[in-house]
């Protein structure tokens, strides 16, 4: 038998309804705060990645699905959707009609990461992506959107964590005293961080072996080193959550596993997660589009945890199987033919429609129907033939009706809008 591949997974139903009910929410949520949807394609050049999230991450040293392309181009199944996005937003030239663009995306990501509780090799995430805005007040609303978004979900325990990377102009004296900090304890440094020293000392901030933590717990703080422009951003970005009433903390270790973020980055947790407890991540990345070769216009943008958020909502709202409206049984060769009519009428009519053509006995298909949680039968036999009627039976009351076949479809349709 051939099985699935580890760190990947089948999502059958009825776990797929969660799946449904987070992104149907996630879209009529992010729309109403004027985000429209782009599919970029799950493959794109390696390239990308490697400008983008930066040659010296977890990702790109060695988490990548790789392969070679046609003639010389690597490709690569994409490990997060921001760099796509941005290739789109340049390649296509979103920004000539109006520089301020807003997409969200929702699709599977691959990373060859130790596949545990919360962790896959495939997962899911919803991006939102916004263009040409610098000002703290969008920062501000997405964390603001975020939030709102987990409530809808009922999602309890969560907390919003934010820090600020500084740019271009402040960041490189942090990082040199941090390094230097880091250097100096080089020996308690686990094996990756200590390769991180030299190509990307942050990244030490966000390591999670213990004996790295302790070193970092004395670790120089970013926001002790923000110019005063970016001071000023990350000051209006906190006064309007303030006034959003949208609690957060300021968490000077948050840094994020990709190169390409300045200035703000969030992190929301909750406590009902377990280790992997992040359900979103994100953060500005004001030089990303110019950096791909496209316009100087800032960005900001996040990515939900989708499998992490089904496994909260499911805890929640145990997915179940809903049974047919109407489940049609067709007893004998001519109340078969009619049974597969009104089968295909009826769903058509949109009145959730199954139907039994096995020919067994009225007392097995009610069996059965029951065992489906079928709300109604419609019970056509010799007798419903000649009198021209079809028997429809509430499951629940046990309350019998006589449809005429000739307006049986608008009848029953009639009954389930009102
Ligand atoms: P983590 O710290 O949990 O590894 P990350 O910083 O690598 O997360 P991001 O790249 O910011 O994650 O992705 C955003 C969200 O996507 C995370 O908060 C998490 O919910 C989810 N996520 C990331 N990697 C995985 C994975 N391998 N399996 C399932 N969900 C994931
Ligand atoms: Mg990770």
């Amino acid at each position: 038998m051939i099985q699935l591949v580890r760190g990947f997974k089948d999502i059958l139903p009825p776990e797929s309804s969660v799946w449904q009910y987070i992104e149907n929410t996630a879209k009529q949520h992010f729309e109403n705060f004027g985000f429209k949807e782009m599919r970029p394609p799950v493959l794109e050049q390696t390239e990308l990645f490697k400008r983008s999230i930066g040659e010296h991450t977890d990702i790109v040293e060695k988490e990548m699905y790789t392969f070679a392309g046609s003639k010389d181009t690597m490709l690569t199944l994409r490990p997060e959707a921001t760099a796509s996005v941005v290739r789109a937003y340049i390649q296509h030239k979103l920004y000539a009609a109006d520089p301020v663009c807003k997409f969200y995306t929702i699709g599977p990501m691959f990373r060859k990461e130790r596949p545990q509780k919360g962790r896959y090799r495939q997962f899911h995430q919803i991006n939102a992506e916004v263009f040409g805005v610098d000002s703290p007040y969008i920062d501000a609303q997405l964390v603001f959107m975020l939030m709102r978004f987990f409530e809808r979900l009922s999602i309890g325990g969560l907390s919003a964590h934010l820090n600020s990377l500084g740019c271009p102009a402040c960041r490189p004296a942090f990082r040199k005293d941090l390094a230097e900090m880091l250097a100096g304890h080089s020996d308690k440094l686990c094996e990756d961080c200590v390769r991180r020293l030299d190509k990307n000392p942050m990244r030490v901030l966000d390591c999670k072996v213990p004996s790295c933590r302790e070193v970092v717990a004395d670790a120089p703080s970013m926001l002790d080193y923000l110019c005063e422009d970016c001071a000023l951003h990350f000051k209006a970005v906190q006064q309007i959550l303030d006034k959003l009433e949208i609690a957060y903390e300021i968490d000077p270790g948050l840094v994020r596993g990709l190169d390409y973020y300045t200035r703000t980055a969030f992190e929301i947790q909750t406590e009902e997660l377990g280790a992997q407890n992040a359900v979103a991540g994100g953060g500005r990345y004001d030089n990303l589009v110019e950096m791909l070769g496209g316009p100087a216009q800032p960005a900001i943008g996040f990515a939900v945890g989708v499998d992490r958020l089904v496994e909260l909502v499911s805890a929640k709202f145990p997915a179940y199987d809903s049974g047919p409206q109407v489940f049609i049984l067709p007893m004998g060769d001519q109340a078969m033919e009619m049974g597969a009519q009104f089968a295909c009428l009826l769903a058509d009519a949109g009145v959730i429609t199954e139907a039994d053509f096995s020919g067994r006995s009225l007392k097995a298909l009610m069996r059965r129907a029951d065992r489906m949680g079928a709300e109604n039968v419609l019970i056509i036999g010799e007798q419903e033939i000649s009198d021209n009627a079809a028997l429809l039976r509430n499951m629940k009351t046990r309350h019998q009706q006589s449809i005429p076949m000739d307006r049986l479809v608008e009848t029953i349709r009639a009954e389930f809008d009102g």
